[in-house]
């Protein structure tokens, strides 16, 4: 792949905060965890860990919110102050050096398909999660 292939741009919903990978996620975890669903008000979350040096800010200020998080350590979510669209978190656990980018705010948001499936316990019955490992509870760090 040529040098720069994997940098991908996204926003929020109005456009106020836009940003860029400059590097594909090590991981993508898509996961099924009831905080997930109840914040997306969708059936999970899929979230791209990159380094938080990889991540720049290309326009506006993301407000931080820090609402309890299902591992109890606590989250800060990064979200637009007008439309209030999350756009990455930082979880206390890996701290801020790892960014998790909620891939669908990418401009492309099947660039990056997930590599694992976590907290699968609370999966809503009708998501194939295809060939992908799941794993029922535990959040895995690498
Ligand atoms: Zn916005
Ligand atoms: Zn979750």
């Amino acid at each position: 792949m040529a040098p720069g292939s994997n940098v991908r741009e996204g926003g929020c919903q109005c456009g106020a905060i836009r940003y860029r990978l400059e590097d594909a996620p090590f991981a993508v975890h898509c996961c099924h965890c009831r905080t997930c669903q109840r914040e997306t008000g969708s059936a999970f979350a899929l979230n791209g860990l990159i380094e938080a040096d990889r991540l720049t800010v290309l326009a506006g200020e993301p407000v931080r919110v820090e609402p309890p998080s299902q591992s109890g350590k606590g989250q800060s979510i990064a979200r637009c102050p007008t439309c209030q669209v999350a756009l990455w978190s930082h979880y206390a656990g890996m701290g801020e050096r790892a960014t998790f980018v909620r891939i669908g705010t990418l401009d492309d948001p099947g660039a990056f398909p997930p590599d694992i499936h976590i907290f699968t316990r609370s999966k809503q019955a009708w998501v194939q999660t295809g060939t992908a490992p799941t794993y029922d509870v535990v959040e895995v760090s690498r």
